[in-house]
């Protein structure tokens, strides 16, 4: 079956779609984006996730290019024309289309709306789950505003490229203090010796995640200990458990970093449990 993609205003073949090449988010990364997790037919977490995506483009001033009902209108027509039953729905939104010029274009220049989507073996990603994954750590040379979802993602794509070359899955990104701040594409957790859950809190120095929110509201409901604070690789190292959390691949268990086994070297059971519960916290959209 041939995929579709919405590209600003149209749906058009995958594969003939594109955007002008002066589009802002081309040439200059200015521009927002989201993925909700499909289950089901359902968008998981919509709600959450079209919160934050106001608040990105609000953040760096683009106007929405439509309101939140038409845009949960293209959403649900994306996932339905590519027939998604469990994967992924992207969309992007960038300042337009404008000749070449740092400055914002003019006034009324219409934001440019991309989406796509995709299924997802969520089967592969339980088996992964089973095994657990290796993460690596690497200096954060990102911007202090990463709490924008923007598609400025350089460091992030060149940290996973270093990962997947180390044979890992994911790359943990490292502060001047010595601190994990979060992963490439994901939240990173650890779990302390007192079976204590423990994230960095959602300052301008992370993504907050949607996936690490509803974590929250799980670990409230469930009466588990959560900390939110920053903690340093050696503790990482040392912890009973880790796992990192996204839309993707909800929470997925790590049991070596740089090389080193946590804990026992297997997925540990607190991770197992939220990743078992998640759906249980979740929203899911009509
Ligand atoms: N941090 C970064 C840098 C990310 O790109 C993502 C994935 N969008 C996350 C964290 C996890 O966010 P979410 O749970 O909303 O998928």
């Amino acid at each position: 079956m041939s995929r579709v993609a919405y590209v600003n205003g149209q749906y058009v073949p995958h594969a003939e779609a594109s955007v002008h090449v002066e589009d802002r988010g081309y040439q200059f990364a200015d521009g927002v984006y989201e993925v909700c997790e499909v289950r089901d037919g359902h968008l998981v977490d919509e709600r959450r996730h079209l919160d934050r995506l106001d608040r990105s483009l609000k953040e760096l001033r683009i106007t929405p290019p439509m309101a939140r009902g038409p845009l949960g209108v293209v959403l649900r027509e994306t996932v339905a024309r590519n027939r998604v039953r469990d994967g992924l729905v992207y969309m992007q939104v960038t300042r337009g289309v404008a000749r070449r010029d740092h400055a914002f274009p003019a006034e009324g220049t219409p934001a440019s709306l991309v989406v796509t989507s995709r299924s997802v073996n969520f089967a592969a990603n339980d088996r992964a789950a089973e095994s657990g994954i290796k993460v690596i750590t690497m200096p954060d040379n990102r911007w202090e505003r990463v709490d924008i979802k923007t598609v400025g993602l350089l460091p992030n794509v060149l940290a996973k490229q270093a990962a997947k070359e180390a044979g890992a899955k994911e790359a943990w990104f490292v502060d001047a203090a010595g601190n994990v701040t979060e992963g490439s594409s994901t939240n990173a957790w650890i779990v302390t010796a007192d079976g204590v859950l423990v994230t960095r809190s959602a300052d301008h120095g992370i993504l907050r995640g949607i996936t690490r929110t509803v974590l929250f509201d799980l670990a409230a409901q469930e009466q588990l200990r959560i900390e939110e604070r920053a903690f340093t690789r050696a503790e990482a190292m040392a912890a009973r458990e880790a796992f990192i959390s996204s839309a993707t691949n909800l929470v997925m268990p790590v049991v070596s970093i740089d090389g080193a086994k946590i804990g026992d070297g297997k997925p540990g059971p607190m991770a197992r449990r939220l990743r078992e519960r998640y759906h249980a916290y979740a929203e899911v959209s009509a």
